[in-house]
């Protein structure tokens, strides 16, 4: 009999595991997770959650679905080694469970910051609905808050917390916002869009340490500038992948558990799927590690096939969202920050698109749905379109020649 164990109970795993069944696996399911809750999704904890404290619409599938689907989840169970040898992992009661196939479906984890003052009350990071929490108790009246780094959770939050009234400060030491995921026009699309709701938006700015006075957090303080006050500190310097159980048990691992087209480590029989994987792409030539939810969700798609003995080759193109107050961002596709960028903008909608050696390579929107959707459908068509292509399927191209 065989047993697929995943370890970790996110959004990946939940897609694993539902796909192994509805795939036709029948024999044993288990996920172990280290949250002490069932599965839930991570997107609203930094959007409506903040405003609308919601706990239940959080739920990647309803409680009792686990049982109807024969899955064992545990949603208390730390893995704290794996036995490779005698294929087993060890749990952090020093109990072992064997497995004749393995998933790593650890996430990542909110990247820290080595400031002085990092570890002061009011510091804090987004990564868990209880970080989440914690940052929710703390807005119990009007707030100054800084936010440390203009990537997508610091902008979102940003924009949650503006919207509720609270003073709020980005400080982001790069040129641009999102700089190294959109490019220069949808920064500052996202950059204006931030302004309006009254966020105070600091670009390239460097952070000296963080102040604060018996303990508790009143500021951050800029190199060569003043002190800006704070009552609370948001860390939102990205994440990184929790990857250090594959490293201990001799998986290969280069930011993220390294694996190939089909997900499998170099051990045959244990894979690694979602943000804390690092795969093979063939479509971009490269290794490729990242984080949404829609990566999340095919890997384990593409996982459950792997394991019954039908692989196909993980080549999806991506695509992601961020919701920024007023501004919605669709991204089709993955461009990299020197790729060319013709830009179309109509009435409070922009379009971005990402071309490499004139194929269309990705499409980012702000605001546009529809040209999203076609943006996906065409890249997702064949190999990258052509500006002949695009305007025979009947984009709003504009100037764009
Ligand atoms: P995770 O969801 O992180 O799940 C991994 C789980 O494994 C965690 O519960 C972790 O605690 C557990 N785990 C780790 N180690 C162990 C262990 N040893 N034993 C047991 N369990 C373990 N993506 C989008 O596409 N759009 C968005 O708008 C968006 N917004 C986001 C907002 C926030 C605030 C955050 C944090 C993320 C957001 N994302 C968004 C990213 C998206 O949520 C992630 O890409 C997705 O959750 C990845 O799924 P995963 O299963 O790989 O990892």
């Amino acid at each position: 009999k065989r047993r697929v164990l995943i370890i970790g109970a996110g959004q990946a795993a939940v897609q694993a595991a539902v796909s192994l069944r509805t795939e036709g696996f029948d024999d044993e399911i288990v996920v172990l997770g280290d949250e002490g809750r069932l599965p839930y999704q991570r997107p609203p904890l930094s959007k409506a959650y903040l405003s609308d404290g919601r706990e239940d619409i959080l739920a990647l599938r309803p409680s009792g679905f686990w049982e109807k689907s024969h899955i064992s989840i545990e949603p208390d169970r730390p893995i704290i080694a794996v036995d490779r040898m005698e294929r087993e992992v060890i749990d952090s009661k020093d109990k072992r469970l064997s497995f004749t196939h393995l998933i790593f479906a650890t996430g990542a984890r909110a990247r820290t910051l080595a400031l002085p003052g990092g570890d002061l009350h009011g510091v804090l990071s987004l990564r868990t609905v209880a970080d989440a929490t914690r940052l929710r108790t703390m807005l119990d009246c009007h707030k100054r808050i800084v936010a440390i780094g203009a990537g997508f959770v610091g902008m979102e939050t940003a924009a949650a917390l503006a919207g509720l009234g609270h003073q709020v400060t980005v400080v982001e030491a790069g040129e641009r916002c999102l700089g190294r995921a959109v490019s220069g026009i949808t920064s500052e699309t996202l950059a204006d869009g931030l302004r309006q709701r009254g966020v105070d938006l600091r670009l390239s700015a460097q952070i000296e340490r963080i102040v604060g006075s018996e303990g508790i957090v009143f500021g951050v303080q800029l190199r060569d500038g003043p002190i800006i006050p704070a009552d609370i500190v948001l860390i939102a310097t990205g994440a990184q992948p929790n990857d250090q159980l594959a490293a201990a048990c001799g998986l290969d691992t280069t930011i993220g558990i390294c694996v190939d087209s089909h997900l499998r480590t170099s051990d045959d029989g244990i894979f690694a799927i979602g943000d804390c994987a690092s795969f093979d792409c063939p479509r971009e030539g490269r290794n490729l590690r990242l984080e949404s939810v829609q990566n999340a969700s095919d890997h384990g798609r593409s996982v459950a096939l792997s394991i019954l003995g039908r692989p196909v080759p993980h080549d999806r193109r991506p695509w992601f969202w961020s919701d920024q107050g007023m501004c919605k961002l669709q991204i089709a596709g993955l461009a990299l920050p020197h790729d060319d960028t013709h830009t179309v903008l109509s009435g409070g909608k922009i379009a971005a698109f990402r071309f490499r050696r004139e194929r269309l390579i990705a499409v980012e929107t702000v605001n546009d749905p529809a040209e999203h959707i076609k943006a996906r459908k065409i890249l997702a068509a064949g190999p990258g379109p052509t500006y002949d292509d695009l305007k025979a399927a009947g984009f709003s191209l504009g100037g764009l020649a």
